[in-house]
């Protein structure tokens, strides 16, 4: 096919990792540790809220406001307006995105112009970097450090930033910052602290921040989620990313949203209005009454957002002890879905393979889809193409899943120690 057929944006998009990989689970029949979905169901009261929008009338099938179902952007503000400290107006500062996917996506289209640099700390959930790319932005990196390279780091919380070198990312050109917290892969939640020093750096060079906060229910052992717009002077320049999948464990309902002034929304809206226009009603609906629900349980041992990190708490225990047993050391996570782990223990040799220029990593989670029935994720592809080669020997393994899936990536993982 002749070049002319394609815009050249897609060039180096084309490839994703989740596709790869999800399509090499499915084909092998693999245990799933792969992709960040719950293999069980979302609460009772959601799956209800949602059968009840689907029986609820004609309306509930038909298009609803374009920036966000007018139930769902009122209890996102009722909601948030509560925790970020700030009064949200629900028809302003929200807009309602399949899912954040598409809240990242408006965000770069609307707010990155050719040539502006975004900073963006590694390891970085996939998508940044070429959504970056393709606004026509430059994606410039700065990455979270062992604290104690060498000497067995165990927690996500050992890797930071350093304030000196995050600083020097700053330029006349810097447009905006984009931080994950907790994170994926790695599962670091910053702290307070962490995030002024990254909120004085983005008022003293008038620069935005895009905050991905989909797990932000999901924290351990005490760890407090923070959120970015909540300090002094932020709320004027962050926008916060939020998924209605991961905060109910229904990923395919693909409701997201962004939060932010008013002033910065009406861009997004804009693209969000030229690109899907609006989303789907009833699952707006759903999303709506799990919020409504969970106002008024807040805090409480009822409320979802109590009883899921202490069901992934288990988890995520289980899974350590699990990698432990074999072996592997795994980083612990202060949050999030997903552990990684430090697999050059674990000895196999690839020099007969003619695939010389793939990371070692890929090649280990193709090994072990294909030949042990296990699938999890490569860590490199959470890095720049620069400096990819130097976090090659990790693996990223979800324990978002029920026990007896992750009992059986415990047999497989025996197996291959024994
Ligand atoms: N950000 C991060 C950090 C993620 O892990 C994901 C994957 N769920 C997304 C954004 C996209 O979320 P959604 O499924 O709501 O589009
Ligand atoms: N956020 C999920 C993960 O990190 C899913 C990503 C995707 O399917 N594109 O696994």
């Amino acid at each position: 096919m002749s070049g002319r057929l394609h815009a050249r944006r897609t060039d180096r998009v084309v490839k994703n990792v989740w596709v790869e990989f999800t399509n090499l689970a499915a084909d092998y029949k693999a245990v799933n540790l792969g992709q960040g979905f719950p293999d069980f169901s979302p609460p009772k009261f959601v799956q209800e809220a949602f059968c009840k929008a689907v029986n609820g009338g004609p309306l509930m099938h038909q298009y609803t406001r374009a920036f966000g179902h007018p139930p769902l952007v009122k209890s996102l503000a009722k909601f948030f307006s509560r925790i970020v400290g700030h009064e949200i107006d629900p028809f302003e500062d929200i807009l309602v995105t399949v899912g954040a996917y598409q809240a990242l996506f408006c965000a770069f289209q609307a707010l990155v112009d050719e040539g502006d640099e975004v900073i963006i700390v590694e390891p970085f959930f996939d998508c940044y970097q070429p959504m970056v790319k393709m606004a026509g932005g430059k994606a410039v990196y700065v990455p979270l450090r062992p604290k104690a390279e060498g000497k067995g780091v165990l927690s996500s919380g050992d890797w930071v930033l350093s304030a000196e070198e995050l600083a020097s990312k700053f330029t006349p050109r810097t447009k905006a910052i984009v931080i994950n917290t907790p994170n994926n892969p790695l599962g670091k939640v910053y702290k307070a602290e962490e995030l002024q020093m990254i909120a004085d750096l983005c008022i003293k060079h008038d620069v935005l921040c895009i905050s991905d906060e989909v797990y932000e229910w999901l924290t351990y052992d005490g760890v407090k989620h923070v959120k970015i717009a909540s300090l002094p002077g932020m709320w004027e320049r962050t926008i916060t990313v939020g998924s209605g999948g991961k905060t109910f464990s229904a990923t395919g309902w693909k409701v997201g949203w962004a939060i932010s002034s008013g002033h910065i929304m009406k861009h997004m809206k804009a693209m969000h209005q030229m690109s899907v226009f609006d989303c789907a009603t009833a699952a707006q609906e759903a999303v709506a009454q799990g919020f409504e629900r969970e106002y008024e349980l807040f805090g409480t041992p009822e409320s979802y957002f109590q009883q899921l990190p202490a069901m992934l708490n288990h988890k995520r225990k289980k899974l350590a002890s699990c990698l432990e047993s074999v072996g592997l050391q795994p980083i612990m996570p202060e949050g999030g879905y997903f552990m990684i782990t430090d697999i050059s223990s674990v000895k196999v040799d690839f020099s007969d393979q003619s695939t010389e220029d793939e990371p070692y990593d890929f090649k280990f989670v193709k090994w072990l889809i294909k030949e042990k029935g296990l699938a999890t994720i490569p860590v490199s592809a959470f890095y720049s193409s620069e400096h990819s080669k130097e976090f090659d020997k990790y693996v990223r393994f979800c324990f978002v899943k029920e026990d007896s899936t992750l009992d059986a990536a415990e047999d497989i993982l025996r197996r291959i120690s024994q």
